[in-house]
């Protein structure tokens, strides 16, 4: 089980929750904000066992509610989450979920109801807890998470407390990582893609990163017109890989202006090391003209024009550039 220590840096009020759910002084309704993979629920989930906690110094973790919290078997933890296959929350799941609320606590404490992406409730799911949020139940706690407040009716968000969390900046993130056992340079590697979202960057996996090698490998391999068609036919099919293809290339242009605007080279082991001499050889002017390459693609693939046109244009333009700067 995590501690709030573990989230220090992605919210300022990590300090605050502790002590008020220590002390029974929260309130009675919450709405975490923030990307996804900044710690919103396993803090929620952290407040809840603090206020349910048993120990002296809360949250214990060895007492039989926190114990219990942390295997996810609490029977006052309450938890709103969208139905398999569905894209929004029904007011039906809603009032489901707030019937099993009502009830008297299992444990005789406090009852915590933790809504995960909160923005996916219909307006009638969220109408329905906002009834429930007007006449709050007597020790019961809401939470209720989303990475998108703006989809929330005013009038919910009004009832609750905001807390917002944040990513991590590069070098916070990475050490979190090596604490949770990464190698330095996947460490590394993690912490930029997942721009310091730790959530995130524990779920890119193995594949993911090989993607990403081998998509800048491909792309930056191109220098002259010649090598174009041979990548063309490896990016024919794999719709899913076209997707990741275009959000790949527009993160290591972003990195590679980065580097280049604070006149530093792109860093070791982050992408192919085609990627790394096409940063060194091609100055900032040829990395933003390929930028806009890659977003004009992205808004033509949106517009159903066929993938490989796309990848063509942004292709001739490395060649392009690679000609202009002669290595
Ligand atoms: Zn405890």
């Amino acid at each position: 089980m995590n501690s709030f220590e573990d989230f220090r840096g992605q919210s300022a009020h990590l300090e605050q929750l502790r002590n008020d759910f220590a002390q029974g002084q929260n309130v009675h309704a919450y709405l975490f904000s923030g990307p996804r993979g900044t710690g919103k629920k396993s803090v929620a989930r952290l407040c809840a066992m603090t206020a349910m906690c048993r120990g002296e110094h809360k949250p214990c973790g060895v007492c039989g509610p926190c114990r219990r919290m942390a295997a996810g078997t609490h029977p006052d933890l309450h938890e709103i989450v969208p139905e398999k296959g569905k894209q929004s929350i029904s007011v039906d799941v809603v009032r489901g979920v707030i019937e099993e609320v009502g009830v008297q606590s299992f444990e005789g404490g406090v009852k915590a109801l933790l809504c995960q992406q909160a923005e996916k409730m219909t307006p009638q799911a969220q109408n329905c807890l906002l009834k429930t949020l007007e006449e709050a139940p007597q020790g019961t706690v809401f939470f209720l998470i989303t990475d998108q407040p703006g989809a929330l009716l005013p009038t919910i968000v009004s009832r609750c407390r905001t807390v917002r969390f944040h990513p991590l900046d590069f070098e916070a993130a990475k050490a979190r990582l090596m604490a949770l056992g990464e190698t330095e340079q996947n460490a590394a590697v993690k912490a930029r893609m997942s721009e310091g979202c730790v959530g995130q960057a524990l779920e890119i996996d193995a594949a993911k990163m090989e993607l990403r090698r081998q998509v800048t490998q491909d792309v930056f391999s191109v220098r002259n017109a010649a090598d174009i068609m041979p990548v063309l036919g490896q990016y024919k099919d794999d719709k899913e890989k076209q997707k990741q293809t275009l959000d790949i290339l527009e993160t290591a242009l972003r990195d590679m202006m980065l580097a280049k605007s604070a006149g530093r080279t792109l860093e070791r082991g982050m992408y192919a090391p085609q990627a790394e001499d096409y940063a060194a050889l091609v100055p900032l002017s040829g990395c933003i003209a390929l930028s806009a390459a890659v977003l004009k693609a992205k808004k033509m693939c949106a517009s159903n024009v066929a993938f490989a046109s796309a990848l063509e244009m942004i292709l001739l333009k490395v060649s392009e550039e690679y000609a202009r700067w002669p290595w």
